[in-house]
């Protein structure tokens, strides 16, 4: 007999190429008049193209968005912001884009309205995360969950190859985590077998033919399913360890998640089994764990932690701090298991 809870988050999704078009339209329903809009330096031109189409509801656009969002720069963005008379935020780009939006957010309580030009999911959650001297905090707070998104596959088709794999693969870790969450529940798991399935298949679609419009839309549908899992349920062992190697070793965010996975639910096989079965029919592949880095090698993604960089003296260091605060995870965390299992990662073998 099931018994869950379900907590829906209030957020409108509009979906489709072309759907950017729909972009003032959406800031009117918004009731905003004042758009600052926000994107990396790499994508200043898109950011340029975001403040044309709105023309007089553009406050003007920030383009300092940088990974993990620095304190600083939220708080240059939020005065920014607030130096222009802004009302709302258009944030167009990936995970660090959406990141400084929330930040700005968090500190003014303007509403978001984002554009996502990667699969890393941000735009579906309410997590925040602000790094202040070195440390990155995150938390959860409803007023930085974006109002509005909108998802046009057209705007992916300058995403590299390469870092449509990692940012896909990345999307798939927020559904696998879904699965064997503590808080799981039927909806949020429909959605993330859903995710896996659609990713796993348009993924190598990407990497032959990287401006095929439908594949790009279907792994966008992906991410958001995606972030919806990782907004609604909570995540574990996959989630953490990323978080400590990315913020302690500076290893880039989507290519972590990329090799780690394999061996985070390898790790949890025996205490989750429904959910791995679930994860393995969804690839097509004998077991969750085989699948997952099967599919990462042949897509050309990296697999060993070595090839990001980390180096082998750094991984007693990792363990120490990866079993340093208690979370939930369906199989308990010993300081010995999660050493051989970032030994295994490092080294790029065959999840155990
Ligand atoms: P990113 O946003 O850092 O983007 C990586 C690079 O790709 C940037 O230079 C960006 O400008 C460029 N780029 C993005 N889309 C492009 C496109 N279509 N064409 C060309 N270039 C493009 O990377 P990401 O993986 O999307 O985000 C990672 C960050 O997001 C991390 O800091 C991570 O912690 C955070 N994140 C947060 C949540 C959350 O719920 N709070 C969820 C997922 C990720």
């Amino acid at each position: 007999m099931q018994s869950f809870v379900y907590d829906a988050l209030p957020s409108r999704v509009v979906f489709g190429t072309g759907s950017l078009d729909k972009l003032l339209d959406e800031i009117r329903r918004l009731d905003t008049h004042r758009a600052l809009v926000l994107s990396t330096p790499e994508q200043r031109t898109m950011g340029a193209d975001i403040a044309a189409r709105l023309g007089a509801y553009s406050a003007g656009v920030f383009d300092g968005a940088v990974m993990h969002v620095p304190a600083e720069v939220a708080a240059a963005a939020r005065d920014e912001a607030q130096r222009l008379g802004a009302d709302c935020c258009v944030a167009i780009g990936g995970g660090s884009t959406t990141g400084l939006a929330k930040a700005i957010a968090l500190s003014s309580g303007l509403p978001i309205l984002v554009i996502p030009t990667t699969y890393a999911g941000s735009e579906m959650t309410p997590i925040w995360g602000l790094t202040e001297s070195g440390v990155k905090k995150t938390g959860r707070d409803l007023r930085v969950l974006p109002k509005t998104v909108i998802y046009d596959p057209a705007l992916t088709l300058s995403l590299p190859v390469a870092m449509s794999v990692t940012s896909g693969i990345n999307a798939i870790a927020h559904c696998v985590e879904a699965l064997y969450a503590r808080d799981a529940n039927p909806i949020i798991s429909l959605i993330a077998v859903e995710g896996i399935r659609v990713l796993a298949g348009s993924l190598p679609e990407i990497v032959k033919q990287p401006d095929q419009l439908e594949a790009r839309s279907n792994a966008l549908y992906g991410a958001w399913l995606g972030g919806v899992s990782l907004g609604s349920v909570g995540m574990a062992l996959h989630h953490k360890l990323c978080h400590t190697l990315g913020g302690t070793f500076s290893l880039p965010h989507a290519e972590t998640h990329t090799v780690v996975l394999p061996h985070a639910v390898a790790y949890n096989t025996s205490d989750a089994p429904t959910a791995m079965e679930r994860i393995a029919r969804a690839l097509g592949a004998r077991s969750a764990a085989d699948g997952l880095y099967d599919l990462a090698a042949s897509l050309g993604a990296p697999v060993s932690l070595q090839a990001l960089g980390m180096t082998r003296d750094q991984l007693d260091r990792a363990a120490d701090l990866a079993v340093q605060n208690a979370y939930y995870n369906p199989r308990p965390i010993t300081r010995d298991g999660i050493r051989s299992l970032l030994e295994d990662a490092f080294d790029g073998r065959r999840p155990r």
